[in-house]
């Protein structure tokens, strides 16, 4: 009953961080199948055999032909060559990469159709102007709710669900709402780096007209167990096509994979609106410990079965053939599938706490989990998000043994909860961020405050009980 206590008690958190590891662009891969495509024309003719000597009059006039389809085919190819080129190009500049885009198109502008395409990605890049880190907003929200009729069954969840998290529907609404106001999504690394010395500075994040920059993250993304049958996803997985989907267990136990929560959504989302995404970036996933990460249970508990609460026994009771290695193996899949994917990882705390509480020792011994059974798999992080929006400090600069520890391990981004709009401390070792929480207990009793965002009475999900519970 007391695990069960905590276990409710992570549902209601309210935690804040960012993420890392998106400057990969996706089109590295593209590139070369385009440079394979025009290599191979003209080897074409090279390559049929032929005997000059022997060929009859309908030989030749047979081999004309078939020569001169070649060369329609070949020129065909180099066509689509240069359509492939120029909407490689085009995705670029959509998602602002205007220097990446010209680089493609570079030393072709000859071609009129990448003459004009160059004239019109220079004009959108002379239109930017820069935002500070101050001017950023940041947005968040826990694993979203795809079957509202399961997550408000009336059970001891119902009211922490209805509090703290957001259904499939209202993200959607939100998501779209945000998009036509003109917000795209940003990293941390976007709004502050460290130099060479070792000190953050601004980053940079340059937009056209009529855009603004925004950070998403998702708390909390373990799929717990607590959350079984109540009508969320129970893990994330990577499909056959390499997209990270969810896996949602139906009421008859069999396994649906489909855009089932905030990952696979937010993908989609871009591969449709490349402009909701500044030169790739997408959210950051604030992840605790001890009952795994993305729904796999990899924390070292389920590999000793040593101090293994209720939930956590029944589960390997359940599931005879677990392996943990296996498990590690395909979270880290998962997690490898998202970065290549734009997706950064922040620590949420391995356990669950609350930073201003807990006594130095005890963050050091819950780093020190975090460290060893989560950041192998997301391949470390600089980012801690806290949970129950917890801090190390009021609005002053972060000091003290707390901070020197988290730095000292790595953490250069910290975020915690803010309602307000704009909450950013850029100092010379660190950049802090609030984030405000999207989700039912904002949008029932404070849709004034993220009226810059969406229209909560329009979004708010009719499947909710009301009133929403006072936390
Ligand atoms: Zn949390």
């Amino acid at each position: 009953m007391k695990k069960r206590m905590i276990l409710v008690i992570s549902a209601l958190c309210l935690g804040a961080v960012l993420s890392g590891c998106r400057h990969i662009m996706p089109f590295e891969e593209d590139l070369t199948t385009s440079g394979t495509t025009s290599s191979n024309t003209g080897i074409v003719f090279k390559s049929r055999p032929r005997d000059s000597e022997e060929m009859s009059g309908n030989a030749v006039a047979e081999d004309f032909a078939q020569e001169e389809k070649s060369a329609e085919s070949s020129a065909a190819e180099e066509k689509e060559t240069v359509d492939e080129t120029l909407q490689q190009a085009q995705r670029l500049a959509a998602m602002y990469d205007y220097d990446g885009a010209l680089e493609l198109l570079k030393g072709q502008a000859e071609n009129a159709e990448y003459a004009d395409a160059i004239a019109e990605i220079e004009e959108s890049k002379a239109s930017c102007t820069a935002w500070t880190p101050e001017q950023v907003t940041h947005v968040f929200y826990h694993t979203l709710i795809k079957d509202p009729a399961l997550a408000f069954d009336g059970d001891s969840d119902t009211a922490g669900y209805n509090q703290v998290m957001t259904t499939i529907e209202e993200f959607q609404k939100i998501t779209q709402s945000m998009y036509e106001k003109g917000f795209v999504m940003v990293t941390l690394e976007d709004m502050a780096v460290k130099d060479e010395n070792g000190n953050m500075v601004p980053g940079e994040i340059m937009l056209p007209p009529g855009k603004q920059p925004f950070v998403l993250s998702q708390d909390d993304v373990s799929y717990y167990h607590y959350m079984d049958g109540d009508g969320m996803a129970s893990r994330l997985v990577v499909d056959e096509n390499g997209q990270v989907k969810a896996e949602y267990v139906e009421a008859d136990g069999s396994v649906s994979v489909g855009d089932y929560d905030m990952v696979p959504l937010i993908d989609a989302f871009v591969e449709e609106h490349p402009d909701f995404s500044y030169r790739g970036a997408k959210g950051i996933l604030a992840l605790t410990g001890y009952e795994g990460v993305l729904g796999y249970r990899t924390d070292g508990v389920y590999q000793t079965r040593q101090e293994l609460d209720e939930l956590q026994c029944a589960y390997l009771d359940s599931h005879l053939d677990f392996n943990w290695d296996e498990e590690v193996a395909k979270a880290t899949e998962v997690a490898e599938a998202m970065k290549k994917n734009g997706w950064a990882f922040a620590s949420h705390t391995w356990g669950h706490i609350n930073v201003g509480e807990s006594s130095l020792e005890r963050l050091k011994t819950d780093t020190e989990k975090w460290l060893t059974y989560v950041a192998p798999i997301v391949g470390g992080s600089n980012k801690i998000i806290f949970a129950f929006g917890a801090d190390l400090a009021g609005a002053e600069n972060y000091s003290g043994e707390k901070f020197d520890y988290l730095k000292s391990q790595g953490f250069d981004y910290y975020c915690n909860v803010d309602s307000s709009r704009l909450w950013v401390q850029l100092a010379p070792n660190y950049l802090r961020m609030g984030r405000r929480n999207l989700d039912g207990y904002r949008m029932y009793y404070n849709p004034e405050l993220v009226e810059d965002l969406f229209d909560a009475k329009a979004v708010f999900d009719k499947a909710r009980p009301t009133p929403v519970p006072e936390m």
